[in-house]
């Protein structure tokens, strides 16, 4: 057995994301169900359509480990076959409202830990969220948004950014250049069955100094999520990228 496999098969990936599974409960996950949701139009960013607020630790990409409150918006502009999130449960909420409930939620950390906020969705950037990462920064968090690239709000300089690039029918959706300009890095889902996801794309990364990470799908099956971590690791390997694996779910929290 190669260094590799001895090394991914000793992650005991498939028992953590079971009691992941079972955690989220009746949520409707999206699996692509989702309805299509463009930009929200006239958006002054004063009312959200918020999903949940909630404490965790990042479980992925350049953040990983780091204490945060993750804010998750509600709607997607994409339809992707893998996605299992819940985004589709959401209620306006005012953006004053929104800082709050994190300032309370981040009240415990210990002032050494970085104060992270996480803007999540769905696709966060449908909504007009300019005011809400300047609040947040006003309050002294570390914002970081997550993206799927294709939509772009004119965000305060300090923001970071971390784009998911996807694909649909086997190819890549282009990355706005106003996002490849700010994106800190870029995170690759990879799979060894779903073409589109064997290898990491061309999105206009190249000659960019953007930091590029590889992630194993989750995809619900033990076999094939063994062979998309393997993939990935090898990837990571044989052509320099960062590993990323959802460590949330290898935890067991949200
Ligand atoms: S872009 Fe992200 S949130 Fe939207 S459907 Fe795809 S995986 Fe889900």
């Amino acid at each position: 057995m190669s260094r590799l496999n001895d090394a991914t098969s000793a992650i005991p990936t498939f028992a953590v994301i079971t009691s992941y599974n079972s955690r989220l409960g009746s949520k409707q996950l999206m699996f692509g169900k989702n309805p299509i949701r463009p930009p929200v139009a006239g958006d002054d960013g004063q009312l959200l359509q918020i999903v949940e607020i909630f404490p965790t630790l990042q479980g992925e990409g350049p953040f990983t480990g780091h204490p945060a409150v993750f804010v998750r918006l509600g709607g997607c502009n994409l339809a992707c076959g893998f996605c299992d999130t819940e985004f589709e449960e959401f209620s306006p909420m005012r953006v004053g409202d929104v800082v709050t409930q994190v300032a309370d939620l981040s009240r415990e950390h210990h002032e050494r830990v970085r104060r992270l906020v996480v803007l999540t969705g769905g696709e966060p950037m449908r909504q007009n969220i300019v005011p809400l990462c300047e609040q947040l920064l006003a309050h002294g968090f570390t914002v970081q948004i997550e993206t799927n690239g294709t939509l772009w709000r004119a965000v305060p300089e300090g923001v970071h950014i971390v784009c998911s690039p996807k694909a649909s029918q086997g190819v890549y959706h282009s990355l706005r250049s106003d996002v490849l300009s700010r994106v800190d890095a870029l995170k690759f889902i990879i799979s060894d069955t779903q073409d589109a996801y064997r290898e990491v794309g061309e999105v206009g990364q190249h000659g960019r100094d953007i930091a590029v990470y590889v992630q194993p799908m989750d995809e619900y099956d033990a076999a094939k999520n063994a062979a998309n971590l393997a993939r990935a690791a090898m990837l990571a390997q044989r052509d320099g990228y960062l590993l990323s694996l959802q460590t949330h779910k290898i935890m067991g929290i949200p």
